[in-house]
This record gives C-alpha cells, sequence and structure tokens, in this order.
C-alpha cells in the first residue's frame, strides 16, 4: 500500500508515564503503516525537560508558531513529590501553561461521543465544547488575610494619578482580601478565536458571565465580545447559519442542561475549568476528551483532556499489562493531521484524520474497548475489555 505524503512537518512534543508508552504505540501501529509521517520532534517529558532547563519547552512552543500545528502528548506538572522522585534542579512550570502563555490561546474541550457510552443528560445527542479563556482571573491573583481593625482598599496608579477605591472595612472582625486582573488584549484575542472556531465548526457561540453583579469586570468580557462580534464576524456568522449570544451563566447551565447539545460555550477561566469536568463526566469519561488549543492567529495544538495516567504507569513498569483508554491521545493525533491537511490542501491527509476517528469509534461500537469504558458500558455488544495494545491492533484492523 502507497503510504499518504506530507507536506509540512507536525511538531511533535512526546511526554510522560502511560501516556508516553501510548504515544509510541500509537505511532507504530496507527500512523507509520499509513502515513510517511514527517514531524519537528521535541521531547517533553520531564527528564528532558529538566536536562534543558525546560528550553525545549519554549522551542516546541515556538514551533507550533512557526509550523502552525502541533500535537502534544501529556506531561507531568511537577509537584515537591515529582521534584524528588525525578531529581530535578526546579520545580519547573507546566508545559501547558508556558505554551498557552507563548501561543495567547484559548483551550477548547470536547468530548467523543460513542454509541453505547451514555450522557448522564438523557436530552444531550451532540457534544458540547467548552471553550476557556486561559489567562487571568484568579489564575493570577493576589490574596491576603486581613486582621480586625484593618482596612483594604484597591489603589490604581498611573504616573501622575491615584485612584483610591475601599473595598470593606474589616473593623469588626478579620477576614481575607483578593485583587485579580485581566486585559483586554487577551479577552479580545479570547474573543476572536471562539468566534473563529465557531465559524470553522459551523456550531453556534454562547457566552456567558456574570456582567448583573460584576458590572465592570464581568460588564468588560461582554461589551468586548459584543464590540468585536458585531463589526467583524456578524455577517459571516449569518452566512454560516450559526448564532452567537451572551446571556448570564446561571441561565446558560440552566439552558444547557435542557439543551440537545452541539454548540460551543465560551467561559470565562475558573468557569471553564470547573464546567469541563462537569461536562467530560456527565458525557462519560474523561479519558474520552479531546482538547484543542487555538490562538488567534491561526496556530492549533492539539492534546488529550487527561493526565498521564500515574497509576497505570506504575502497574506498567511492574511488568503488567494495563487496559489504559487511547482514545482521547489519538483524536489529538487526528485532529492534528487533519487540521495539517487542511492547511497544506493534503485532502489525503485531511481524509485520513476522518477515517482515523470512524475505525476508533466503530470498534468501540462494536464491543471491543478498554476497562474504563467496558464498566459504563450499555451498548447492544458484549463489551470485551482489551489492553491498550489489543485495542489499537483492533482499530488497525478496521482501518486496514
Ligand atoms: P490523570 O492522569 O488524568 O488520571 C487520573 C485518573 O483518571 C487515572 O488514575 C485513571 O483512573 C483515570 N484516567 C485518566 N485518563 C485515563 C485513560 N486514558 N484511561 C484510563 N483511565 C484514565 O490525572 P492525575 O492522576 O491527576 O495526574 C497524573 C499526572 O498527569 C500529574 O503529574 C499531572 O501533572 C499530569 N497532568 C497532565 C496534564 C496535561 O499534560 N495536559 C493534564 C492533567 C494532569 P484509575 O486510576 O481509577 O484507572
Ligand atoms: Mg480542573
Amino acid at each position: 500500500m502507497k503510504k499518504i505524503g506530507m507536506n509540512t512537518p507536525l511538531v511533535e512534543m512526546d511526554g510522560d508515564e502511560m501516556t508516553r508508552v501510548i504515544w509510541a504505540m500509537i505511532k507504530d501501529i496507527l500512523l507509520k503503516p499509513y502515513v510517511d509521517l514527517k514531524t519537528e520532534y521535541y521531547d517533553l517529558g520531564l527528564p528532558s525537560r529538566e536536562a534543558s532547563g525546560d528550553k525545549v519547552t519554549h522551542e516546541a512552543a515556538a514551533a507550533v508558531k512557526r509550523l502552525g500545528v502541533g500535537v502534544k502528548c501529556a506531561t507531568i506538572t511537577p509537584n515537591a513529590q515529582r521534584v524528588t522522585e525525578y531529581n530535578l534542579t526546579q520545580m519547573w512550570k507546566s508545559p501547558n501553561g508556558t505554551i498557552r502563555a507563548v501561543l495567547d490561546g484559548t483551550v477548547f474541550r470536547t468530548p467523543i461521543m460513542v454509541k453505547g457510552i451514555v450522557p448522564y443528560i438523557p436530552t444531550w445527542e451532540k457534544p458540547i465544547t467548552i471553550a476557556r479563556h486561559a489567562y487571568g482571573d484568579i489564575y493570577k491573583d493576589v490574596e491576603a488575610y486581613v486582621s480586625k481593625g484593618e482596612k483594604a482598599s484597591l489603589v490604581v496608579s498611573g504616573k501622575t494619578s491615584e485612584r483610591v477605591l475601599e473595598i470593606f472595612d474589616f473593623s469588626k472582625t478579620g477576614g481575607v482580601v483578593m485583587g485579580m486582573h485581566n486585559t483586554d488584549a487577551s479577552v479580545r484575542s479570547f474573543a476572536r478565536s471562539c468566534f473563529n472556531y465557531a465559524l470553522d465548526r459551523r456550531q453556534d457561540l454562547w457566552f456567558a458571565a456574570k456582567d448583573t453583579i460584576s458590572k465592570t469586570y464581568d460588564h468588560r468580557f461582554k461589551d468586548i465580545f459584543a464590540d468585536i462580534f458585531t463589526k467583524e464576524y456578524e455577517d459571516k456568522f449569518k452566512e454560516a447559519g450559526v448564532e452567537y449570544f451572551y446571556t448570564l451563566i446561571d441561565d446558560a447551565v440552566a439552558r444547557v442542561i435542557r439543551s440537545k447539545g452541539g454548540m460551543i460555550w465560551a467561559c470565562k477561566n475558573y468557569d471553564g475549568d470547573v464546567m469541563s469536568d462537569m461536562v467530560a463526566t456527565a458525557f462519560g469519561s474523561l479519558a474520552m476528551m479531546t482538547s484543542v488549543l487555538v490562538s488567534p492567529d491561526g496556530n492549533y495544538e492539539y492534546e488529550a483532556a487527561h493526565g498521564t495516567v500515574t497509576r497505570h504507569y506504575y502497574k506498567y513498569k511492574a511488568g503488567q499489562t494495563t487496559s489504559t483508554n487511547p482514545v482521547a491521545t489519538i483524536f489529538a493525533w487526528s485532529g492534528a493531521l487533519r487540521k495539517r491537511g487542511q492547511l497544506d490542501g493534503n485532502d489525503a491527509l485531511a481524509a485520513f484524520g476522518d477515517k482515523l476517528e470512524r475505525a476508533t469509534i466503530d470498534t468501540i461500537e462494536a464491543g471491543e474497548m478498554t476497562g474504563d469504558l467496558a464498566v459504563i458500558w450499555k451498548g447492544e455488544a458484549q463489551a470485551k475489555t482489551l489492553s491498550t495494545e489489543e485495542f489499537l491492533k483492533a482499530v488497525a484492523k478496521r482501518l486496514d
């Protein structure tokens, strides 16, 4: 069989633990037999980040900016325990955080739906995508305990001016105080990434915040979205037959639960963190959630939403066979190959992305799956629990 060619390389970012093992298996079993794979390889595994003083992460992010499309394996974000385990000189920052900062992107998370894995909300027929703003708010806040008798104020100072806004007078009791920020530039990027993604996917876009209570902060987000939409996107949305609207976050929650799904729900940073876990769980499994980081200038980075599945890795290292679910990592590759194909006008490569996804879903729907899915399976076929490698080979059989 003639292999599918590639014009431009993908940025390939390898990772850690169980997902690193799965990464190599996917390439050997599902990609290399069909595609003449061209990648620019960066090893973001923790030992390589340590050896390069984390330079490799910055180089990988720059490569995504240069080449336009990347695919990333899950990586360890070190904590104190990992510093000891890997003998690190520093508690290196989250690679995802570094890449997000370089690409200034928005993270879109979408569940992979399969007949037989039934969402907890019976009306959900189509996947719900969460678009999470990935900068600022409480993730970059300043917090303090306040003692009884102290007073907290917000001070905004310029070169010649100073504004002092009283937050609270703690004369009767102590408490806590917090300061946070966002920037117009970041919110504009967020808005454009969401509008572009909605057009790309031909899906409605909802944006929700709490502007009735946060009359300046959240209202700013609402106004920036509205301004960019009317000036740059309204006509394109009409043409594509899709809709944009803003609503209050509590109203959005109620509407999402009653909906059939199929929309993109743009959330502020914290809301997106919480809602993406809720949506992933309600659709069945975190192991079935894909994630793509889209920058406002059109760069794409694909990955699985889950982590390095440490518990399975220790079993693997002890010589046991594991049944770790590779589906979200397969979809990271298929998404990246399809996007590369689309950008390069390489129809065969884009079609391969579709075929790989179809083969993966068909395999599960025929009853062949990993253990995490077998325990929640409600399909017609008898569920057969396979190891990761057996599952990948079953998908390859369908691809053939
Ligand atoms: P995790 O790796 O997502 O795993 C949590 C648990 O969820 C697993 O122990 C497993 O449950 C289940 N699970 C997740 N993915 C699965 C899959 N593909 N197949 C089967 N079961 C799956 O999260 P974590 O244990 O909190 O984090 C582990 C490491 O990953 C940490 O070092 C963290 O820093 C890193 N992390 C990286 C990313 C990223 O790179 N994007 C994201 C999150 C976490 P059972 O053990 O019950 O089978
Ligand atoms: Mg979270």
